[in-house]
């Protein structure tokens, strides 16, 4: 008898969805379209001659460590490090209360298995990390958002939604994606001064805090609980904050981070056990001796000055080819801006013309839990060159000055 797979699916599976803009997507990946929908960082900057180098030293030196099954929490070395890290960042933290992750989607996961119970409501913003809602989809999350502006999360509501009593806010702070936006430090402050009077935990997702390539640094939300607590307790466990390797190192490698409180590490740490037993032992190792050698802080620079000249050739190609009534971000960091079409226009339908033209974004709905952001458009700037930037814009301006007429 023929199995009915469709039929043997848990009911969570029908959470679980591909999406129209994702089936369209998957043509952008034809080598002639110009993309802008990935959220690729820039390959020629991978460091692969350093990587390549310490492996080799790794596996001589300690390779069938390397090669072994290790410990769920993380390798030690590579945990203590990212905690002495957090601790000069003002985070006061021990090895206690970090769990490295296969990547921080698996953060996200793993807080979705160990928090989210089917109908909790979290509060996000709007836009927020489409791969967020897709973690917590199957565990049954509903939302309830804020909107965002120039200084990221508006927080006038703020209030209002904690009376709600959310299960946690879900924020990321620096050059968030999709919006390419930073929370302002007075933001920062009021929300963790508003959060922690109602007890609402918030997941600070900081995947592009390194990549600042101008302005001052603003300090993190699980530094800056600290500072604002008034009996220096020091970690108060009130900000769970998630970290990775990706965008400073290689996503290839799979290597993120959580930092919470013990209590909550060690449901984490279970959750995962039941996942992928631990992270691969070997990138962990070969991170952590990148990062002792200097060679991660040395690449960040190079990576900051790629972003810098590919989001500047971005905004000069938006000034010179999208139509005056079109909006964008100025990011001062990470990866993406993000573009605001006149109300009346439709960036779902514009992309299906848009990858006819070989040029592809992510239509703006797709990032909204709670619907709306017909008329926006993330645009990645970190993958492509310059020059296939200001060609991909020029594209896209035409095919968005055709629809303005039409
Ligand atoms: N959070 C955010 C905000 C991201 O943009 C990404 C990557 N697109 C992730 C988490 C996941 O990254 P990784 O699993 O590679 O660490």
């Amino acid at each position: 008898m023929q199995i009915r797979w469709d039929q043997q699916y848990a009911q969570r599976t029908s959470r679980m969805s591909s999406s129209a803009i994702r089936e369209l997507l998957k043509l952008t990946e034809l080598p002639d379209v110009i993309s802008f929908a990935g959220g690729l960082p820039a390959p020629e900057v991978f460091p692969v001659e350093k990587i390549s180098a310490i492996s080799q030293r790794l596996l001589q030196e300690a390779g069938p460590q390397a090669l072994q099954y290790s410990a769920t929490e993380g390798y030690r070395p590579l945990r203590e490090l990212l905690a002495q890290a957090a601790s000069q960042d003002g985070a006061p933290v021990t090895v206690d209360n970090v769990l490295i992750t296969s990547g921080s989607q698996q953060g996200l996961d793993l807080l979705g298995k160990v928090l989210v119970d089917e109908g909790d409501t979290l509060l996000a913003e709007s836009p927020t990390y489409m791969g967020a809602l897709q973690a917590w989809a199957p565990y049954g999350a509903s939302y309830v958002t804020l909107p965002s502006d120039d200084d990221g999360l508006v927080l006038d509501d703020l209030e209002a939604v904690l009376q709600k009593r959310p299960k946690f806010i879900y924020i990321l702070p620096n050059f968030q994606n999709p919006s390419g936006r930073t929370l302002s430090l007075a933001r920062r402050q009021y929300l963790i001064e508003a959060t922690t009077r109602y007890g609402i935990p918030i997941v600070e997702d900081d995947a592009y805090a390194r990549l600042r390539f101008e302005g001052d640094q603003l300090p993190s939300l699980i530094s800056l609980v600290v500072q604002q607590s008034s009996d220096d307790t020091g970690y108060t466990g009130h900000v769970i904050h998630l970290g990775t390797f990706s965008k400073i190192l290689s996503p290839g490698i799979r290597l993120g981070w959580i930092i919470a409180p013990a209590q909550l590490i060690s449901k984490l740490v279970q959750a995962k056990q039941g996942t992928d037993l631990h992270t691969p032992t070997l990138t962990q190792m070969l991170a952590y001796e990148m990062v002792r050698a200097g060679h991660v802080e040395e690449h960040i620079p190079l990576i900051r000055n790629v972003y810098r000249t590919r989001r500047d050739a971005m905004l000069a190609a938006l000034s010179e080819h999208f139509p005056a009534d079109v909006t964008w971000t100025h990011p001062q960091g990470g990866m993406f801006l993000w573009a605001t079409l006149p109300e009346e226009m439709d960036s779902s339908k514009i992309l299906e013309e848009a990858v006819q033209e070989k040029v592809a974004f992510v239509p703006g709905v797709a990032f909204h839990p709670c619907g709306g952001g017909e008329n926006t458009m993330r645009l990645n700037f970190s993958n492509a060159s310059p020059e296939k930037i200001h060609e991909g814009i020029t594209r896209l301006g035409q095919v968005l000055s055709r629809q303005k007429s039409a």
